[in-house]
């Protein structure tokens, strides 16, 4: 499991990388994306915490042996 920002959703507010700024960065116009930093599962808290504080309910988290399984269709 890993998070995703839904960049239709995204506002850039940043809050979540506040909250997790080991596990989600922002550009220069604030949008988010997840990073491929460590091990989310070792943190799941403070990325659970990020979800939770996000005011467009723009991430969640995506299963990556679906996400792996779709490269290979
Ligand atoms: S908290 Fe939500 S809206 Fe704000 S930057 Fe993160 S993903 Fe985007």
């Amino acid at each position: 499991m890993r998070p995703h920002v839904d960049p239709t959703r995204c506002r850039g507010y940043g809050v979540c990388h506040e909250i997790a700024d080991r596990h989600f960065a922002t550009d220069d116009w604030g949008l988010a994306w997840a990073t491929n930093g460590p091990s989310y599962s070792a943190d799941r808290t403070a990325v659970d915490a990020a979800i939770a504080a996000c005011p467009f309910d723009a991430i969640r988290w995506i299963d990556t042996a679906d996400q792996d399984r779709n490269r290979s269709d």
